[in-house]
């Protein structure tokens, strides 16, 4: 589904992440893929887990300047991008009166800041090239007014971004750019990593009608749904991977 194509993912080494799923769902398609992450040594090792031709970089989407530099050297090492998937992320399980202005910072930076930046770093070529489909991961969160780990400011930053999906689909669509969001609803990674006890997700897998926690592989699918071309009349979409833990 992805010969010839490539790939950029943020936030992407986290072992147990729904950025290593996605970029494992897209190299089995034939993408050649580039992991992007704070950590320049995790980043190389998870591109090396996925086999020959893939690319781990360093790169803090905080930072403009490092955007540029990685969409630089990933265009010039596997080719130009094709596929952007923004999903670096942080979260803080803070209660409303609890959120200091760094915590604020902090996750607006990273969640919403990030998915600007680098789909800033991305769209020249992109729309030199008239091709490309970017790919921002939300939450639940955003749709219900908090999951279970993120405060209101997550849920803030995370509705943000769907905001900011459906004003670059509208932008960049007559340019042949696809721009799309994931709404995940409780995934099992580090980001919840350990929190949770086994009584308490029995209680949660109650609420979600499938009757359990979601993979990051059951996001990475629909990640890869919407890069390749299956999804060629989908933009300003937003996919919820939830379960059915909220159905709107
Ligand atoms: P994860 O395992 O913690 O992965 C997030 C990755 O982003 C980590 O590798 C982290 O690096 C990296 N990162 C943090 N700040 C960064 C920055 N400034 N620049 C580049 N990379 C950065 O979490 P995950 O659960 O796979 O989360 C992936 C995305 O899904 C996030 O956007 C998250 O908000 C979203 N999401 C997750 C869930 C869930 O239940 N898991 C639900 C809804 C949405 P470090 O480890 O070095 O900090």
């Amino acid at each position: 589904m992805l010969q010839g194509k490539v790939a950029a993912i943020s936030g992407a080494a986290s072992k147990r992440g729904i950025g290593l799923a996605s970029a494992r769902a897209m190299a089995a398609q034939g993408g050649r893929v580039a992991i992007l992450d704070l950590d320049a040594a995790s980043a190389a090792a998870a591109a090396e887990s996925l086999g020959d031709g893939h690319l781990g970089l360093a790169c803090d989407v905080v930072d403009p300047a490092a955007c540029d530099r990685a969409v630089r050297e990933v265009s010039e090492r596997l080719g130009p991008i094709d596929i952007l998937v923004n999903n670096a992320g942080i979260t803080q399980p803070l209660k409303l009166m609890d959120i200091k202005l760094q915590d604020y910072e902090a996750v607006t930076r990273v969640n919403l800041r990030g998915t600007l930046q680098l789909s800033q770093a991305v769209v020249p070529a992109m729309r030199e090239r008239r091709r490309g489909s970017i790919i921002c991961i939300s939450s639940v969160s955003a749709q219900r007014g908090g999951g279970i780990f993120g405060g209101p400011h997550y849920s803030a930053a995370k509705a943000g971004i769907l905001g900011l999906t459906r004003a670059m689909a509208r932008e960049l669509g007559p340019h042949g750019i696809r721009v799309n969001a994931v709404t995940p609803g409780l995934i099992e990674t580090d980001i919840t990593g350990g929190l949770l006890t086994e009584p308490q997700k029995a209680e949660i897998n109650k609420t979600i009608p499938l009757g359990r926690l979601g993979r990051p592989e059951d996001v990475a699918d629909i990640c890869l749904f919407l890069a390749s071309d299956l999804s060629a009349y989908v933009t300003g979409a937003t996919i919820d991977v939830n379960g059915g833990m909220h159905i709107h």
